[in-house]
């Protein structure tokens, strides 16, 4: 179906949508800057022809199918229930969830991931984003599930952290005297952060305090002085806890949020020196993000191949989210603008090739009363062959 620019789709808000699908791409459009409008007029690079389709105006056109493709006219509140909802009731089901914002500087990943969070979470801020809604969400729902579950006993804990990578060092921001921290890897824990600072939340006013009082290091560049030249990563452990039946069960999520660097290439930024170095880094860090979807489609067709998790410490870290354990969302956010034409393009490849990653996601759960269940069991029948004899 063909469709005007102008022409808004109807997103699917059906949570059943997503329970199938561990990898979910979402294309997101930003509108048109003042500055763009008045240096190019309306011309753009991409048209949208269905929710799930864009097709990119360049030479030759190419047309991309996604799972969901939101252009301007879809709100922070939209997108949130299309996609932030579904990935909530997730996590509240023991599955591990991540969701990261991927595409060049300036093209909406912050806007998307965070929003404007000043003063607070306003439910009725229009412009807060991903995050504040989230928490907002996952309280919420806690509260209802502890209401309908009471004779469960049923206990939440939710625990979060916020780290950021920059030059390819693990800095806290929970904790800025933390710098250079290490990733580790043990059975119990999993891939983790070692000395990472975690603190309890149990509000969504307690996680947004907390985004507030972090400094991320953003320096200028040539293409935007708000350009962030780090990875930021913001992760939630949510825990459950109730007994049925005289089992006692745990189960538990993992949900990390990504504000991925810019993914220009730094060439065309200008860098020099110092910011030479950052680019590098930050390059090791999304080549090897793009190294690890590539092999990881390559594996997914039949191929054996080393995937290079540990080149890098954003893919090491996110190890899980791709191609693990995980129901992964990835945002790829472009300009619309002639002027990005190329950078949208590349953004537009990279979420094609993301698209064929295949996770396999399962509930996190501990069941402690198994063996004494068994054990009843047993006895049960031990007794039944006694009476038949
Ligand atoms: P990035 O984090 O990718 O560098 P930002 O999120 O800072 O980009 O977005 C750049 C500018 O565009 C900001 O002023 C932001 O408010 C605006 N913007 C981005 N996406 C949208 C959107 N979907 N709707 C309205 N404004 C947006
Ligand atoms: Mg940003």
């Amino acid at each position: 179906m063909a469709g005007s620019s102008s022409q808004s789709f109807e997103l699917c808000e059906d949570p059943s949508f997503w329970k199938d699908h561990n990898v979910q791409v979402i294309i997101r459009i930003r509108p048109l800057s003042s500055a763009e409008i008045s240096l190019q007029g309306y011309s753009k690079c991409v048209r949208q022809e269905s929710c799930q389709t864009v097709t990119w105006t360049g030479h030759p056109e190419s047309r991309f199918t996604f799972d969901l493709v939101a252009d301007e006219n879809v709100s922070q509140e939209k997108l949130f229930k299309v996609a932030g909802v579904p990935m909530v009731e997730n996590c509240v089901g023991g599955y591990n969830s991540c969701m990261f914002a991927y595409g060049q500087t300036g093209s909406g990943k912050t806007h998307t991931m965070l929003g404007d969070i000043e003063g607070g979470t306003r439910r009725h801020s229009v412009n807060c984003g991903m995050t504040p809604r989230v928490f907002e969400y996952l309280f919420s729902r806690i509260q209802k599930e502890k209401e309908v579950r009471r004779d469960e006993k049923l206990r939440f804990t939710c625990k979060c952290s916020f780290l950021e990578i920059y030059n390819e060092q693990i800095l806290d921001l929970l904790d800025p005297s933390s710098i250079n921290l290490q990733i580790r890897e043990d059975i119990k824990k999993g891939i983790h952060v070692e000395n990472l600072k975690e603190i309890e939340v149990s509000s969504a006013r307690d996680v947004i305090q907390q985004a507030h009082s972090t400094n991320r290091k953003v320096a200028a560049t040539n293409m935007n002085r708000a350009s962030s030249r780090s990875h930021s990563v913001f992760t939630c452990i949510i825990e459950s806890k109730w007994e049925s039946q005289g089992v006692s069960h745990h189960r538990f999520a993992r949900l990390n949020l990504v504000d991925l660097a810019g993914s220009e290439r730094q060439k065309s930024s200008g860098a020099e020196g110092e910011r030479l170095k950052e680019a590098t880094n930050i390059n090791k860090s999304l080549s090897t993000l793009g190294l690890v979807i590539m092999n990881l489609v390559n594996v997914s067709n039949g191929k054996s191949l080393h995937v290079p998790y540990r080149d890098s410490k954003l893919t090491f870290l996110l190890q899980d989210s791709l191609g693990g354990n995980s129901k992964t969302i990835i945002i790829a956010n472009i300009s619309p603008s002639n002027c990005c034409s190329l950078e949208t393009l590349s953004t537009l490849k990279f979420a094609q090739r993301a698209k064929f990653i295949k996770n396999n996601a399962i509930v996190n759960e501990d069941t402690s009363g198994d063996v004494l269940a068994m054990r009843m069991q047993i006895q049960q029948l031990k007794k039944e062959v006694s009476r038949l004899r």
